[in-house]
């Protein structure tokens, strides 16, 4: 038995991942959470998809064109939103220099790596920690015009040369495979090996889990600062009611995290990407498979839950800082996109709807924090996942235990060095 002390800060899906295989493995597990039990996360609200599709990062060829076209409009799906500051500058720069073809094939083959372990971990968890609504049916990149449809098959051929399963579908074939909604397209990429779960339902069975194995969360308490020892390991973390002690500490802090290591002169350039979300309960037509509307950029995701079933809607990236609050226009350029794709629904379905926003953590190269600092021996980086943090969570605890057993993890996960911009 392990009788070493773990301190996880964040109780986001990232954290609670890596508190699951921690416990399992004997860490004396505590969860720090400046939320309450039932807090709000970027975890919860997302499109709960789980993606080996994505096997381009979000710095890639063409995203800085894209974005340059997309600023001038309010309800496009990408926003800068114009602020003095150096770090979004730096943030910038870095950005741009990673959309390269280079930067993509590194990554692409470890994402997809990434991806399938962690689809892997979920099902093994379906049946570990109880019904989160894990549909393994595939998802669908809805392609409204010829030109997305051109796009998006040269990927499909590039998914299928890296091994992830992509087919190029007709509106015909498309209907046949999902034959619940009418959809006005001109054409669809299936993958089937990506999946959809309920973020909701997944995190509050993880977290009642983790209560019953042993693992404690403190609640309503925000780290402020750390303790550290000469030699530049950690010994505690400070917080408003006091230092809380460990052996080892993981920081899954979501969008936060930069500023925490910040407090350790640790530079993990990091920029939160807003993104909104709208559920419809009892929608009155419901897809089985999730989608993309690929040209709107907005994820479409049938969950279901002990109420019944419903349909959410997320999309929009928007760098804006730590910044919560809900812009109308970008809410509706998503609800605009829906009727053209999907007919059957019209702007009325999401009148008086609460919208949800969450911030991605989002990393200049599009991938994750994930390894210990170089310069602090005791402390784990898992965090930066922007888009695919729920995708990514199972694979990302799994490697943080084997980063605290010092066994080598399965994956070469040297690109994910959290220290990689230090200089
Ligand atoms: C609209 C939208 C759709 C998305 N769809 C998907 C999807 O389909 N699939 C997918 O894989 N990903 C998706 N994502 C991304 C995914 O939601 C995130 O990558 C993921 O939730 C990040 O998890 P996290 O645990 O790192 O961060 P968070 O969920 O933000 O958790 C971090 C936690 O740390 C806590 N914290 C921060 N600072 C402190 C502190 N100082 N002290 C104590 N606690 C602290 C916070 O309160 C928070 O609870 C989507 C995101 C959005 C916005």
């Amino acid at each position: 038995m392990n009788e070493k002390s773990l301190i996880i800060i964040g109780g986001g899906v990232i954290g609670l991942c890596a508190a699951y295989y921690a416990v399992y493995e004997g860490w004396r597990v505590t969860i720090i959470e400046r939320g309450e039990p039932a807090h709000d996360s970027c975890s919860l609200g997302n499109a709960g998809m789980i993606v080996p599709s994505h096997i381009v990062p979000l710095a890639a060829p063409g995203m800085v064109g894209l974005g340059i076209r997309m600023l001038g409009n309010p309800e496009s799906p990408f926003a800068i939103r114009p602020r003095l500051s150096s770090e979004l500058a730096d943030w910038g720069l870095k950005f741009v220099r990673s959309c390269t073809e280079e930067h993509v094939t590194r990554s692409a083959p470890l994402l997809r790596d990434l991806n399938l372990t962690s689809r892997r971990l979920y099902e093994e968890l379906d049946t570990e920690i109880g019904d989160f609504g894990l549909m393994r049916r595939g998802l669908l990149m809805l392609c409204k015009t010829a030109h997305g449809l051109e796009e998006e098959t040269r990927f499909a051929a590039r998914a299928n040369a890296l091994g992830v399963p992509a087919e190029v579908l007709t509106p015909a074939q498309t209907a046949a495979l999902d034959p619940g909604i009418t959809m006005d397209i001109a054409g669809a990429i299936f993958f089937p090996k990506d999946c959809h779960l309920s973020p909701q339902r997944f995190v509050a069975l993880l977290t009642q889990r983790l209560q019953q194995g042993g693992a404690t969360f403190l609640w309503n308490t925000e780290v402020t600062g750390w303790r550290t020892k000469p030699d530049g390991s950690l010994t505690a973390v400070q917080t408003k009611t006091g230092d809380v002690v460990g052996d080892e500490f993981v920081l899954a802090g979501g969008a936060w995290s930069s500023q925490l290591a910040q407090m350790l002169r640790l530079k993990i350039p990091m920029q939160a990407g807003k993104g909104y979300s709208l559920t419809v309960d009892a929608p009155r037509r419901t897809p089985e498979i999730c989608s993309i509307l690929t040209e709107a950029r907005v994820a479409v995701t049938p969950m279901s839950s002990p109420q019944g079933s419903t349909l959410r809607f997320g999309g929009t990236m928007e760098l804006g800082g730590l910044d919560l609050s809900i812009n109308a226009a970008r809410v509706r350029g998503i609800l605009k996109s829906v009727p053209a794709y999907y007919p059957d629904f019209t702007e009325k379905d999401f009148v008086g709807l609460p919208v949800w926003s969450g911030l991605r953590p989002c990393s200049p190269d599009g991938l994750p924090y994930l390894g210990r600092a170089e310069t602090r021996p005791n402390l784990i980086f898992a965090a930066g996942h922007a888009m695919m943090g729920l995708s990514l969570a199972p694979v990302t605890g799994k490697i943080v235990a084997d980063l605290l057993a010092h066994r080598k993890p399965d994956l070469d996960i040297s690109l994910l060095r959290p220290e990689r911009w230090a200089n």
